[in-house]
């Protein structure tokens, strides 16, 4: 297991894949074992490295994942293989946007894919969490441009940055979830979502 994520931070690095940081992943590691989650959806699955080190908290985590790019959904499923988490981890070929889950209620939804459409990916999965289910986001100060749009050159990085600015409007403004902002790693937000019947 541990050989297994140094050789994935290792093909990570060569390929420039961006898998999470260090010091993100403990975060999250903890907030799953402090809250009993049991079962994740992850959406951006890469080579599946936070996916494994999310399944490997306790025995009774299981993830479902989703990846659109066909290479690194195959190098994430023989990664889960190498670790023999099959049972545990269901990685989905597939455009997240596009993808249709059964009715199943996940306790936490980790949203890390394409930066520029997050707003759509909560607005479609909130509705696969539990009452008291969390949706952790990642890259939230994406690489210290977050808040600092108006002063990038670059058109593209320009508006995608925009996008997650308002994205973190977003969650503010969210009656229906309570979100909290981490400066961990390249920032974290953890957005709870309130009972229906109080
Ligand atoms: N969670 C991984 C890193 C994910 S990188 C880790 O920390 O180890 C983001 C991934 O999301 C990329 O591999 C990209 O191909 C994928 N992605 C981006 N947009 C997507 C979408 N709409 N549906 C599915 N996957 C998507
Ligand atoms: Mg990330």
């Amino acid at each position: 297991m541990k050989e297994l994520i140094i050789e994935m931070e290792n093909y990570a690095l060569e390929h420039n894949v961006p898998i999470i940081e260090k010091e993100s992943i403990t975060f999250i590691m903890k907030f799953i074992k402090a809250n009993n989650i049991k079962n994740i959806l992850e959406i951006g699955s890469a080579i599946g490295y936070s996916t494994i080190l999310m399944a490997s908290v306790s025995p009774d985590v299981t993830v479902t994942t989703i990846e659109r790019d066909e290479t690194r959904y195959m190098e994430c499923l023989k990664n889960v293989k190498k670790c023999g988490f099959e049972s545990k981890i269901n990685v989905v070929f597939q455009d997240a946007l596009e993808v249709n889950l059964s009715n199943v209620a996940y306790d936490m939804i980790f949203i890390d894919a394409a930066k520029g459409q997050y707003t759509k990916f909560f607005e479609k999965f909130q509705y696969f969490l539990k009452d008291g289910g969390v949706i952790i986001s990642d890259n939230l100060k994406f690489h210290g441009h977050v808040g600092k749009s108006s002063e990038i050159e670059s058109k593209n990085l320009r508006s995608l940055v925009a996008k997650i600015e308002d994205y973190i409007e977003f969650l503010k403004n969210n009656k229906d979830f309570e979100t909290k902002f981490y400066d961990v790693g390249d920032g974290l937000s953890v957005s709870v979502k309130h009972n229906e019947k109080k």
